[in-house]
């Protein structure tokens, strides 16, 4: 050390919960060494500190750029105290042995976060603190790194109960790289132009994952999203369920109410009225509506609260309600009521996978008249096509593979996430049966192709006639040549749309 005594580097940029971190190094005998701020608080604290000044016989230059980086401070830390060659050295040099590292970096997220100038972003990127905080890291085994003000606390409890050892340092010394790596990942994300994406928000603790067993976070700005008016926290699963809810609803420009159930719809229908819409949704399926999420794109009135209120469901979503539709659907305790705001959806979205992220950019296309192509002799009429669009949109916002039956914008049924199209196809048609619908006259929609004319056979045999697909089979042929044979219509969309 400096004075013989085992000696202490700190250099802080908030100094806050120093005092008796410093005060306990002392207490066991360490000199304290630091850089000029440091210095002056723990000398006004009525601490003796060396200067890392006097150390390496620099000032600190270039308006702080370079404080403490010189080989008599990173030899002092990283000099392998077993070594005797390194010892040899360090006494040639007159390095003294630094056992321990105390720093808090500069505040580089925050000053991004402030709105700060791209000049001071830049003069926010410490040097010299992320080297000690490596250097010291590195030497564990003879250096002691406590790598931010987070740590003050546990490194007190290190050295009141006396309890330091080359564990110990490790452990700090991973905490240290753990610290060093988050802060260069914010300076990469920032130069790139990526911050944005990186910086997704403040994280929210969730009771729990997807199941109880699991922990779960939300990182983001949920009141940008909604504001919620009644009900108990947001789980994890009612999260996925929303954002599905939102994504679907937000297709449709008519007055429209969904019923989802594990991210798929199970009920959707276009009316003049709230109401109706709610009625003719909850028909698609009244078994599977039973726990689920209801989302309407018009304000929810009395009448439709009244009857809404009659089933057990966990979350309403709607732009408003009527002061006589909130009282009615607050009555139940832990009924989450959620007002969806006018929000910009991000254009890219993420999924984990591995040990690494995937990236893609939202399917952001809406099937139109525009896009329609009839590969058939016979053309869909004005109707079918509204119904074929309206199929089309659920699809999109349905787990692959799926076939969507629908009628009068109403879904009839959808057969979700089947590892075959055929599949997608039975499911849907028996459910539509168990409610008693009427298949005659109703729309086929699928997500991807027909690979061969099954589903096309199988549809027809149901009275289905109307078939929307993006096409782009090598056997297209096949379907549409079927499709000819029974009078029935196709059009192409040109644009698949799986959702795995
Ligand atoms: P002080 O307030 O003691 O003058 O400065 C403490 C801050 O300076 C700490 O946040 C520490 O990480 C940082 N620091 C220490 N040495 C250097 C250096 O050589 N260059 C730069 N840029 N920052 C340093």
């Amino acid at each position: 050390s400096v004075s013989g005594a085992p000696t202490a580097l700190i250099s802080v940029f908030y100094k806050d919960g120093l005092d008796s971190l410093a005060q306990a190094l002392v207490d066991k005998g360490y000199t304290l060494l630091s850089t000029g701020g440091t210095r002056k608080f723990l000398e006004d604290l009525g601490h003796k500190v060396e200067a890392v000044e006097d150390l390496t016989s620099y000032p600190s230059i270039l308006g702080g750029r370079v404080k403490t980086l010189h080989p008599k401070v990173f030899g002092g830390i990283l000099g392998r105290r077993n070594l005797d060659s390194d010892i040899a050295e360090m006494n040639e040099f007159e390095i003294p042995s630094i056992d321990v590292v105390v720093v808090d970096l500069y505040p580089f997220e925050e000053t991004l976060a402030s709105g700060a100038s791209h000049q001071d972003i830049i003069e926010k990127i410490d040097i010299g603190g992320i080297s000690l905080i490596r250097a010291a890291a590195k030497n564990y085994n003879d250096t002691w790194i406590i790598p931010s003000r987070e740590y003050y606390a546990q490194a007190l409890e290190v050295l009141t109960s006396d309890s330091l050892n080359e564990e110990v340092r490790k452990q700090f010394a991973a905490a240290a790289f753990r610290i060093s790596s988050a802060y260069d990942t914010h300076i990469q994300a920032y130069l790139s132009g990526n911050y944005q994406n990186l910086i997704l928000g403040q994280e929210h603790p969730l009771r729990y994952g997807e199941n109880p067993h699991q922990k779960g976070s939300f990182y983001g700005n949920m009141e940008e999203v909604f504001e919620q008016l009644h009900g108990k926290a947001l789980s994890y699963n009612n999260l996925l369920d929303a954002d599905a809810a939102v994504n679907l609803i937000r297709e449709f420009d008519e007055t429209t109410v969904a019923v989802l159930k594990h991210n798929n719809a199970c009920g959707i229908a276009s009316r003049e009225s709230v109401l109706d819409s709610w009625t003719d949704a909850l028909a698609g399926d009244p078994v599977s509506a039973f726990g689920g999420v209801l989302i309407s794109n018009r304000e929810i009135d009395k009448a439709t609260a009244e009857d809404m209120h009659k089933i057990f469901f966990e979350i309403v979503i709607a732009p408003s309600y009527s002061a006589e539709a909130l009282e009615i659907l607050q009555q139940k305790k832990n009924r989450i009521i959620l007002i969806l705001k006018d929000f910009d959806a991000p254009k890219m979205q993420y999924r984990s996978l591995l040990n690494g992220i995937l990236a893609q950019e939202k399917d952001h296309h809406t099937d139109s008249q525009e896009d329609l192509k009839v590969v058939t002799k016979v053309s869909p009429s004005a109707e079918e096509i509204e119904d074929l669009l309206f199929a089309s949109k659920i699809c999109k916002h349905t787990k692959s593979n799926t076939i969507i039956l629908a009628k009068n914008k109403q879904l009839i049924a959808g057969g979700t996430g089947q590892t075959s199209r055929v599949d997608a196809l039975k499911q849907a048609i028996t459910k539509a049966k168990a409610f008693h619908f009427e298949l005659e006259g109703a729309v086929m929609a699928s997500d991807a192709f027909f690979p061969f004319p099954d589903c096309v056979e199988i549809a027809n045999e149901e009275g289905i006639k109307s078939v929307i697909q993006p096409g782009g089979s090598i056997k297209d042929q096949l379907s549409i040549d079927y499709c000819d044979q029974e009078q029935m219509k196709m059009v192409f969309t040109g644009i698949r749309h799986f959702k795995h």
